[in-house]
């Protein structure tokens, strides 16, 4: 398993080939704003590594998706009023686009009441 792939879109976020403002990292993680919000809070929480999707990411790195998960439950804390929704987009058939594993964190009720 490679750490990074050189097409990945998500890869060139980690090493900052393309220039994305981060709202949170972690040792393994980092989180930044959906580029095209489906939702009032649409952020995504991804692995630094590379792993295709939520089953690769489970199978060979289960801590790094638990540090996910946490990264994702407490920006759903901070950016939302406490309802959301956590999504793996898992095969293009279920909608994925990019193949590196990511959460979505969705929201419709702003913490900030907007
Ligand atoms: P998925 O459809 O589950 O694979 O989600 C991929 C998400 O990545 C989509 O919601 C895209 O809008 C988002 N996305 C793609 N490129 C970027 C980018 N450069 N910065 C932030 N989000 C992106
Ligand atoms: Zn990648």
């Amino acid at each position: 398993m490679s750490m990074t792939e050189a097409s990945c879109i998500f890869c060139k976020i980690v090493s900052q080939e393309i220039k994305t403002e981060f709202i949170a990292e972690t040792n393994n993680t980092l989180a930044f704003r959906d580029i095209a919000p489906l939702a009032k809070v649409h952020l995504l929480v991804i692995p630094k590594q590379h792993h295709r999707d939520v089953v690769e990411l489970a199978d060979n790195a289960p801590e790094i998706l638990s540090e996910v998960l946490s990264t994702a439950t407490e920006l759903a804390k901070k950016f939302s009023a406490g309802s959301f929704k956590l999504q793996f987009n898992t095969g293009a058939e279920a909608g994925q686009t990019v193949f590196h594993a990511h959460a979505h964190v969705l929201s419709e009720t702003a913490k900030d009441g907007s």
